[in-house]
């Protein structure tokens, strides 16, 4: 059965889409059947794909609030072995619908429960808060990874996003694990990046991955092409970074 792997970080801007995407596409890269769940209304993974939104039918939103099959929304994306479940801007309402519906917290977990066998890595790209969107992704999920920015206050607001884990791992998913701390857009130029990561280790010691993501112009760039890195532009650093990361998660179980 697969493992399902939320990105998660409420903090915007951190590099959480960027991995989803990249990593996704690392990981079907190398022979495994990979399915992207987007979670975030940006819908930015969608794009990052290579899904037109325009060609979107049934999106995420349509699973967890009109029981949708989740088969029905699942799509191709330009590499082989990685599939996507899309979101739209639909998906902005859910975050008020949920409230009031019933199981909200276990749609997305229930959801999954019939594919998951189909794929070896179900990744899911959180929005950038700690509401029901992302607390069904945890629930849903066996690990998490969080990218943290190798920026001043990089670990400002990290102990609200522990805190969440622990409330879900004591009432919605005991079996929910760190996988790693990921750190990104990371700067030799600067003494600053390197006092980030002694920070972000010295707190979270042998979680942290020794993949460390550097900042890469064609990182950045892929995204408005709708192609992942691997695709982009292959032989560039953050491919080979994105690479060296899907292999350290792929050895992690
Ligand atoms: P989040 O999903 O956490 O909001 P994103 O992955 O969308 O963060 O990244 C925020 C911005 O930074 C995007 O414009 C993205 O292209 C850019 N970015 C992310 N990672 C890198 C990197 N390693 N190098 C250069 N730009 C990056
Ligand atoms: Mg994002």
């Amino acid at each position: 059965m697969g493992r399902t792997i939320a990105i998660a970080n409420q903090k915007g801007g951190v590099g959480k889409t960027t991995t989803s995407v990249n990593l996704s596409a690392s990981l079907a890269y190398l022979g495994k059947k990979v399915l992207l769940i987007d979670i975030d209304p940006q819908g930015n993974a969608t794009s990052g794909v290579g899904v037109n939104k325009g060609d979107v039918e049934k999106c995420v939103y349509d699973v967890l609030i009109d029981d949708v099959d989740i088969k029905e929304t699942i799509m191709e994306t330009k590499v082989e072995n990685l599939h996507v479940v899309p979101a739209t801007i639909a998906l902005a309402g859910a975050e008020i619908e949920l409230v009031s519906t019933i199981s909200r917290e276990v749609r997305l977990k229930n959801a999954l429960h019939d594919i998951q066998e189909l794929y070896d890595y179900v990744l899911i790209d959180c929005p950038p808060s700690l509401g029901l969107l992302t607390i069904n992704s945890l629930t849903a999920s066996d690990a998490i990874i969080i990218p943290v920015q190798c920026e001043y206050y990089a670990l400002e607001g990290l102990s609200q996003l522990l805190s969440t884990i622990r409330l879900v791992q004591k009432h919605l998913n005991d079996q929910l694990v760190i996988d790693g701390v990921l750190l990104t857009m990371f700067d030799a130029r600067t003494n600053l990046g390197n006092q980030v990561i002694e920070e972000v280790k010295k707190y979270f010691q042998d979680k942290v991955y020794n993949t460390i993501i550097p900042r890469n112009i064609r990182l950045s760039e892929a995204p408005s092409h709708g192609e992942p890195i691997i695709i982009y532009d292959p032989k560039s650093r953050g491919a080979e970074v994105y690479l060296e990361l899907a292999k350290e998660v792929i050895k992690n179980g």
